[in-house]
C-alpha cells in the first residue's frame, strides 16, 4: 500500500442497486422469477408498446419502506415518479423509470462496526425505487450478444450514501450489513455473483484538510464484497498516483477486472442532462400515509441491531456471541426458540455456536436443514442445569443419540445411553473411598498441602461411576473427606 495518509485524504460514496424479491415485475404483472427460459416473463407493458401503461406495485413499495424505516430514513409522501432516457439494447422501451427529484426515503444510516472496535454510522443520501434493464450477455455465443428481457421491469431499490466512507474497509463493511439488512427484512437474496445486490464506488482523493472532494471516479462490476474493497484501494492508489505525478483524475467510469485486481475505463461519465429526466406521465403520484407507514412497521421482525442490543444488554452474552448469532436470521430466530424453553442465555448460545455449529459444518448442512429443533437442543441444556446428565455427555453422547433419533426425547435418550447421573450420596461415598484408598500417598500429599491433586480424585471417582456420578456431589463428598 502505497498512499501517503498524511498527505491525502480519501472520500467514498457508494450506490447499491438491490433486487427486490416482488411476486411481479415493479409496474407491470409479469412474475419476477430469476432463472425461468430467456424472454418468457415479458409483456407490452416492460417492452413500452405505444399505447400501453404501467401501475403501482404495492408489494414492492412496501418492501423498500421497510428498508428505509430499518435506516430511520425520512419517508416522502408524496413521489413522482420520472423517466431517465438513454439507449441501450437492453433497455428496450428507451427509457427507464425511477425517481429522481422525490426518492421515497431520504437521509437514514446504516451502523457499522470496525474492525478496531470502533463504529460509524454511515449516512445515506436517499433510497428510490426503480426499475431494472434487461440483461445483456456476452460470452455465450462467438459472434453475437444475446438479450434477456426477463429481468427488464423487475423492481429495484437504489441505496445512495453520502460521500462518508473513507476506507476500503468501511466500504465492505456498509455492504455487509446492507446484505445482512435486506436478507432480515426478506426483500433480497443478497446474492452479489448472480447481480441480486450491486455496488457502484464513487472514489476520489484530495489533499488531507481540503474543502473541496477531488473529482470522482466510478467503478462498477464488482461481484463480491471483497472484490469492492480491492477495488477501492486500488482506485485510490492510481489516484494518488495520478496528483503525484502532476496530472488530474479524469472523471469517468471504470470498470473492476477481478482477475488482475485492477480498474479500467470503459466509458466518460454521463452527466444527469443527458439523460434529459422528466416527470413519468403515465404513473398516479405515488402518496405514502401514516397509515401505510405503521402497517409495513407492524410487518416488520426484530432487526439485526436491535437483537444485537437485547443480546448484550439484557442477555449478558459477549459481544463476539451476539454478533455471531446475529449474523443471520435463521440461527437468531433458533436461538431466540432456544432461549424460550431454556432460560440459560449464555448455555444456549454456546450450544448453539459450539456442538451445534460443529456438526452443521462437519456435515456440510445449513441450520434450516438440522433435523433438531431450538426446543429439542432446549430439552438437553435443561437436563444439564438440572444436573440430571454431566455437560459432557449432553454434547457427546445425547446430542448425537438424539440426531440419530429425533422422535425421541432427550430425557429418553439420557436413559437409554446410561447417562443419567448419580447424585445419590451412598453410591457416590462408596466411589470416594474407593478412589481414596487406590492412592493412599497422594491422599497424604494432599493433606500436606497439594490440594491440586482433587482433580486426580475426582478423575477416578469419575471414572469409577462410568461418568455418571454428580459432580457437584462428587467434589463435595470428596473435600469433606481430604479435609476431615
Ligand atoms: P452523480 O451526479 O454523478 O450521480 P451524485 O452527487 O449523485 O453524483 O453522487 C453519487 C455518489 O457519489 C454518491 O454516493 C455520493 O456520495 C458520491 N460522491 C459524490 N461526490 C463525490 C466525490 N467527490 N468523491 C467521492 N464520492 C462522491
Ligand atoms: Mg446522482
Amino acid at each position: 500500500m502505497g498512499i501517503d495518509l498524511e498527505k491525502y485524504e480519501v472520500v467514498i460514496g457508494l450506490e447499491i442497486h438491490t433486487q427486490l424479491l416482488t411476486q411481479t415485475k415493479a409496474f407491470s404483472e409479469e412474475l419476477a422469477e430469476y432463472g425461468a427460459m430467456p424472454n418468457s416473463n415479458i409483456s407490452v407493458v416492460n417492452l413500452g408498446h405505444p399505447g400501453t401503461l404501467p401501475r403501482h406495485n404495492k408489494e414492492a413499495v412496501n418492501m423498500a419502506l421497510k428498508v428505509g424505516i430499518a435506516c430511520g430514513c425520512d419517508i416522502t409522501p408524496y413521489c413522482l415518479y420520472a423517466r431517465k432516457n438513454y439507449f441501450y439494447a437492453d433497455l428496450p422501451k428507451g427509457y427507464q423509470i425511477t425517481q429522481d427529484k422525490t426518492p421515497l426515503c431520504t437521509n437514514g444510516s446504516i451502523h457499522i462496526k470496525k474492525e478496531d472496535g470502533t463504529t460509524k454510522d454511515i449516512l445515506l443520501t436517499r433510497i428510490h425505487l426503480e426499475e431494472d434493464s434487461g440483461k445483456s450477455i456476452h460470452d455465450m455465443d462467438m459472434y453475437h450478444s444475446l438479450i434477456d428481457y426477463n429481468r427488464a421491469g423487475t423492481t429495484l431499490i437504489e441505496i445512495v450514501t453520502e460521500p462518508v466512507i473513507k476506507t476500503g474497509e468501511e466500504a465492505g463493511l456498509f455492504v455487509t450489513e446492507v446484505r445482512k439488512l435486506v436478507r432480515y427484512l426478506d426483500v433480497c437474496d443478497g446474492n452479489m455473483e448472480e447481480g441480486s445486490l450491486r455496488c457502484d464506488a464513487n472514489i476520489s482523493v484530495m489533499l488531507k484538510g481540503s474543502k473541496t472532494f477531488g473529482t470522482k471516479v466510478e467503478v462498477k462490476n464488482m461481484n463480491s464484497i471483497s472484490n469492492v474493497r480491492k477495488a477501492i484501494e486500488y482506485e485510490m492508489e492510481r489516484q494518488v498516483d495520478i496528483l503525484e505525478s502532476g496530472k488530474k483524475v479524469f472523471q469517468e467510469t471504470r470498470s473492476f477486472d477481478a482477475v488482475k485486481g485492477t480498474t479500467f475505463s470503459i466509458r466518460a461519465k454521463e452527466l444527469a442532462t443527458d439523460y434529459r429526466y422528466f416527470p413519468e406521465p403515465d404513473l398516479p403520484p405515488l402518496i405514502i400515509t401514516e397509515a401505510w407507514i405503521k402497517d409495513v412497521e407492524a410487518s416488520m421482525p426484530k432487526l439485526p441491531k436491535e437483537l444485537y442490543d437485547m443480546f448484550t444488554r439484557e442477555y449478558g452474552l459477549s459481544t463476539y456471541d451476539a454478533q455471531v448469532l446475529t449474523e443471520n436470521k435463521e440461527v437468531a430466530a433458533y436461538y431466540l426458540e432456544m432461549v424460550e424453553h431454556a432460560k440459560n442465555f449464555k448455555a444456549c448460545a454456546n450450544y448453539l455456536m459450539g456442538p451445534v455449529r460443529g456438526y452443521l459444518n462437519k456435515n456440510a448442512i445449513e441450520l434450516s436443514d438440522f433435523v433438531l429443533t431450538a426446543r429439542q437442543i432446549a430439552d438437553i441444556i435443561r437436563l444439564v442445569d438440572e444436573n440430571v446428565i454431566s455437560n459432557a455427555a449432553a454434547e457427546q453422547i445425547v446430542l448425537l443419540g438424539l440426531i440419530e433419533e429425533p422422535s425421541k426425547t432427550a430425557k429418553q435418550v439420557a436413559e437409554e445411553k446410561n447417562v443419567i447421573q448419580n447424585s445419590d450420596d451412598d453410591f457416590i461415598n462408596q466411589l470416594v473411598d474407593e478412589a481414596l484408598s487406590a492412592y493412599p500417598d497422594k491422599v497424604d500429599a494432599y493433606k500436606n498441602g497439594k490440594t491440586g491433586l482433587l482433580g486426580l480424585f475426582m478423575g477416578e471417582v469419575m471414572k469409577r461411576s462410568g461418568g455418571k456420578a454428580d459432580p457437584k456431589v462428587a467434589t463435595e463428598i470428596l473435600r469433606k473427606k481430604l479435609n476431615a
